[in-house]
């Protein structure tokens, strides 16, 4: 199994998931951050660290496709480790529904 980043990270981004991952899988795109699931060990101290709630095990049902967005993109966008001030408008965001038909980018962010 693996822990995948969800919907309500897009336009959110706060970040604090980065800093407290052991083996650093996380990457960064354009507005939001997906989990390598090759890289990821399970550990799960992410998931209680995320404000938005975003990050799931993939173990909860209906998380297919975002975890093959996470596979995806992951290889495409570069490593960040270290967290960053999160967007202005981060919390108007937080628990919009359907960000990703709306938002999602999959243009790369700046990584570390
Ligand atoms: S803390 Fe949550 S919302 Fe913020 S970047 Fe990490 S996964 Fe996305
Ligand atoms: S579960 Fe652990 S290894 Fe996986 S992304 Fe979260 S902090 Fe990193």
């Amino acid at each position: 199994m693996t822990y995948v980043v969800t919907d309500n990270c897009i336009k959110c981004k706060y970040m604090d998931c980065v800093e407290v991952c052991p083996v650093d899988c996380f990457y960064e795109g354009e507005n939001m951050l997906v989990i390598h699931p090759d890289e990821c060990i399970d550990c799960g101290v992410c998931e209680p660290e995320c404000p938005a709630d975003a990050i799931k095990p993939d173990t909860e049902p209906g998380l297919d496709s975002w975890l093959q967005l996470n596979a995806e993109y992951a290889v495409k966008w570069p490593n960040i480790t270290t967290k960053k001030p999160e967007p202005p408008d981060a919390k108007e965001f937080d628990g919009v529904g359907g960000k990703f038909e709306k938002y999602f980018s999959p243009n790369p962010g700046q990584g570390d």
